[in-house]
């Protein structure tokens, strides 16, 4: 039976038992929606730690539009039964209350880090993911925790919390969850309509035939290329595609420039945003 946590006191005392029984605690943070994305994170916490937490939390703070927060898809029943299949020992649910016992007034600098792509797009997003996580951890102080690459710049952002607050845990980043289609698993896709769901594998599509096109293609004309390609669906909106080190998140401007490469892009389909991600090299 999978145990639920819903207060912030529950955790601590759990964890710390859990702790003084010498059990390494894996952590898998999310907002719930589930689908097999997290369950492939939850595969990897169970390969590499004796115990694993799941925490699902819609988080307001992260929320830069407030329709998006209204209409996030909720359905705590069926995501517990799918984490007790997965074998997920634990299940953290709990208030606003319990993880904002008051409001977090805390402001995050992550550099160039937080400026670009979502978050240039999505005003305080990073930061409100940043106050979540550190809270979380707070509470769970797990030995590992693991984010997918499906938002690539939330994990970088994440390495990079973990190294300004100096915390003791291990951050461990998990491939990106297709469906057979090809558009990455997201509970936003739940709230796709049928002509617009049809119509956004046609973002990942592109992505792979512009990792086909790099050898003949400058990074600029590449660019061009992709948000013209998805933009002919008149279906799909590009909200930005950029091509940047996989390091330092900053723009690239030639394929040799730097070791590591990743193209991310957000599309609007209607009014959801999706976001999807391919390493170039
Ligand atoms: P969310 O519930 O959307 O906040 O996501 C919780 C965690 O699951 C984050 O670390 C996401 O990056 C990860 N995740 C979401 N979708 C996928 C996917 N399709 N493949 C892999 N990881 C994912």
């Amino acid at each position: 039976m999978i145990t639920i946590w819903k207060t912030a006191r529950e955790v601590t005392e759990g964890v710390a038992g859990l702790r003084a029984a010498g059990r390494t605690i894996g952590f898998v943070p999310t907002m719930g929606a589930l689908h097999q994305g997290h369950l492939s994170l939850i595969e990897q916490a169970l390969i590499h730690c004796n115990e694993v937490i799941v925490s699902i939390f819609v988080n307001p703070t992260q929320f830069n539009d407030k329709s998006d927060l209204k209409n996030y898809p909720r359905m705590p029943e069926s995501d517990i039964a799918m984490l007790e299949h997965a074998g997920a020992g634990f299940v953290f649910i709990p208030s606003e209350q319990e993880i904002y016992p008051e409001p977090d007034n805390r402001v995050f600098d992550f550099g160039h880090l937080d400026k670009v792509m979502e978050g240039a797009h999505r005003p305080g997003h990073f930061n409100g993911v940043a106050q979540v996580v550190s809270r979380l951890f707070e509470l769970v102080s797990p030995h590992k925790a693991f984010f997918g690459q499906k938002d690539f710049q939330q994990l970088a952002i994440i390495k990079q919390l973990v190294r300004m607050l100096n915390l003791n845990v291990e951050i461990i980043g998990c491939p990106i969850v297709r469906e057979k289609d090809g558009l990455a698993m997201s509970s936003r896709n739940l709230l796709l309509d049928p002509d617009r769901r049809k119509a956004a594998p046609r973002i990942y599509a592109t992505l792979c035939e512009a990792r086909n096109k790099m050898d003949s293609t400058s990074v600029k004309e590449l660019i061009g290329w992709v948000e013209m390609e998805i933009n002919r669906d008149p279906l799909l909106k590009v909200e930005y595609f950029e091509i940047v080190d996989a390091e330092t998140l900053l723009p690239v401007t030639d394929w040799d420039s730097v070791g590591s490469i990743v193209g991310c892009i957000a599309v609007w389909a209607g009014k959801i945003r999706l976001i999807d991600n391919i390493t170039f090299k």
